[in-house]
């Protein structure tokens, strides 16, 4: 009898022992081998503390990164805007002297017409930079937000919560960024100007730091203001997914606006 039991017993430590290796083994497998893996269900996730430290570690090296690279490409455009702005004072200046030679006879109007072409061309170049910088300070706002966000617990659909940056709404219907349109119109219908929308979709200051922003929009209002609060009660309303945000850091309401859709991830981490 006892030596049945103990039989029992080291068949079981033996069996055991096996699926214990063969856990190990297949995880393993798996790092090296990732296209396998897709072919067979994962081993269930277990997730050490000393990992969930290094996950956080990277999600912070991750964020820094991006962080440094915002503000890298900040710091170009606002190069490329005072240049463009240069040409923009001269071209002013150009449409200016044109009139005055064409009050005096010494110059046809086609050549005032020349000038005024070239001056709205650079205002259209500053004003596409102004609004690539107002990009990437939304983007800084939600990368920072993204991290507020990710210290709270996950929230069921149909929650509204406030802190003191942000404002956000998980809503109950399907979002679709051609849904613009019905928002567009609230806007219109309330306040009769467009939405002011600063990026849409996928823009190529998401691209070119590499954040997924391909399913939302970006509505340069602040969230306080009367037509921020307004767009958040109609937004409430009608279950759409937003996340208000306050500013890029605290005390500063730049980067302020009204991001629509669902949160933005990053989707690639650079250097
Ligand atoms: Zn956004």
């Amino acid at each position: 009898m006892m030596n049945e039991s103990r039989k029992t017993i080291w068949i079981r430590l033996a069996v055991v022992l096996f699926v214990s290796v063969l856990m190990v083994s297949t995880a393993s497998a798996q790092k090296t081998k990732r296209k396998k893996a897709a072919l067979q269900p994962p081993p269930p996730p277990t997730v050490t503390a000393e990992e969930l430290k290094e996950l956080n570690d990277a999600a912070t090296q991750s964020r820094e990164n991006l962080i440094t690279a915002s503000n890298t490409y900040r710091q170009s455009l606002e190069r490329l805007l005072a240049l463009q702005q240069q040409d923009e004072k001269r071209a002013a200046e150009l449409v200016e002297k044109r009139k005055q030679l064409l009050e005096l006879g010494i110059i046809a109007k086609r050549e005032v017409t020349e000038s005024e072409q070239l001056l709205a061309d650079a205002q259209a170049k500053s004003a596409e930079t102004g609004k690539q910088l107002e990009s990437v300070d939304h983007l800084v706002a939600e990368v920072n937000a993204a991290e507020e966000l990710s210290k709270l617990p996950p929230e069921p659909q149909g929650t509204f919560r406030s802190t003191g940056m942000l404002v956000r709404f998980v809503g109950l219907s399907r979002w679709n960024l051609s849904d613009f349109g019905k928002v567009d119109a609230f806007y219109r219908l309330k306040f009769s100007k467009p939405l002011p929308v600063s990026s849409f979709g996928q823009s190529e200051t998401h691209n070119r730091l590499g954040f997924n922003h391909s399913n939302a929009l970006d509505v340069a209002v602040h969230p306080d203001s009367v037509e921020g609060q307004a767009l958040i009660g109609f937004l409430q309303n009608q279950g759409i997914s937003f996340i208000a945000i306050r500013g890029a850091i605290p005390g500063s309401s730049t980067g302020a606006h009204i991001h629509i859709g669902p949160e933005s991830r990053r989707i690639s981490i650079k250097p």
